[in-house]
């Protein structure tokens, strides 16, 4: 029998939207005892869903087995599988369902779907102890504006095409610079100087970064600005976008935190834009740690806690992932 009152409990959660395997182990203290991610990188050109799939599957088995090995549980002690069931790309996710559908059935415990958006939340307020802050949220393949209101994180604002990380990732990818794209513009954007006109496209609350990305290849291919410039002006009009559609939010919504979450969140520029309007609102600026930003099975582990805590379960029978499953369609049950 278990005695879960007694001792807290623990969950193993399984990471596989996009080109991260991630497999974290957390409990239902709030501590986390494992987070190992395993990235494929492309040999060219982005992500491919069915070679991330590929990758996940090879590294499945060794991944969960060093994340077992670093939180020191064996595989009997777990008490809760929780996997991202999306929003993500369907090969990598089902690959990810998978190995949790199998985990979960084997061991004989609760299994538990997560939201990839949610969990970007949810481990940008443990890890900061913030407790109800407005969140821009900025990846690979997400950006959204987001904020806890009548039981659901609600979205202020997002992008209309392509995720900011994206847009950096693919520019840089044209560029010939290493990946992912983000830290090598944001290196070179320090030696930049000069502000080339690009599109600023902010509709309403919402924010397009496709026309931005168009432009700029543009720019790079007819060889009159220098690389730095290009990643300078890339980074000050993006992050500016990013800026306005956060202030207003954070204006209407007079949340005392502000948190910035995601991959793209490591950016030192962002930080430094988002850390002014935090300020100039009297809002308390809150950054994910770097190693909780990118995608990562921790996030998922600690969300698996929360929604089982307040009685979610996902049957293995209607557990299909959702690769367009929206942030605000999730009952948020564990918050007020
Ligand atoms: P995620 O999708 O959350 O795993 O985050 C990956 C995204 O974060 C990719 O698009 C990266 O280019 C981006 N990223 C990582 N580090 C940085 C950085 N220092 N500045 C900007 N973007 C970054
Ligand atoms: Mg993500």
């Amino acid at each position: 029998m278990k005695v879960a009152t007694i001792r807290s409990l623990v969950c193993l959660g399984i990471e596989s939207t996009a080109d991260n395997l991630g497999v974290g182990i957390a409990t239902s203290n709030g501590a986390i005892l494992a987070n190992e991610i395993s990235t494929h990188v492309p040999e060219e050109g982005g992500i491919h869903p069915r070679e991330a799939a590929r990758h996940h599957a090879e590294q499945m088995g060794s991944t969960i087995g060093e994340a077992l090995q670093d939180a020191r549980v064996k595989a009997e002690e777990l008490d809760l599988i929780a996997f991202s069931q999306g929003p993500g790309l369907g090969p990598s996710l089902r690959t990810g369902a998978t190995a949790a559908r199998a985990l979960a059935s084997y061991l004989n415990v609760p299994l538990v779907g997560v939201n990839h958006c949610v969990a970007h939340i949810e481990i940008g307020r443990l890890a900061t102890g913030a407790e109800d802050p407005l969140t821009l949220y900025v990846s690979g393949g997400n950006t959204i504006v987001t904020g806890y209101e009548a039981g659901r994180y609600r979205i202020f604002g997002e992008t209309l095409d392509i995720a900011v990380g994206n847009c950096l990732d693919t520019f840089s990818r044209e560029a010939g610079l290493p990946y992912p794209g983000g830290p090598a513009v944001e290196k070179h954007a320090l030696e930049g100087e000069r502000l080339i006109l690009l599109p600023y496209v902010v509709k309403g609350m919402d924010l397009s970064f496709s026309g931005l990305l168009t432009a700029l290849i543009q720019e790079y291919r007819t060889g009159r600005w220098r690389l730095e410039d290009l990643c300078f002006s890339l980074q000050e009009i993006a992050y500016s976008m990013l800026g306005e559609v956060t202030e207003r939010a954070l204006a209407h919504t007079k949340k005392a935190e502000l948190l910035l979450t995601g991959g793209v969140a490591a950016n030192k520029r962002l930080r430094s834009i988002i850390g002014a309007i935090a300020e100039e609102h009297g809002a308390s600026p809150e950054f994910v740690p770097i190693g909780y930003a990118t995608d990562n099975g921790a996030m998922i582990a600690w969300t698996g806690i929360l929604a089982y805590q307040s009685g979610i379960e996902t049957p293995i029978e209607t557990s299909y992932i959702d690769s367009r499953w929206r942030l605000d369609r999730v009952e948020v049950l564990w918050r007020d």
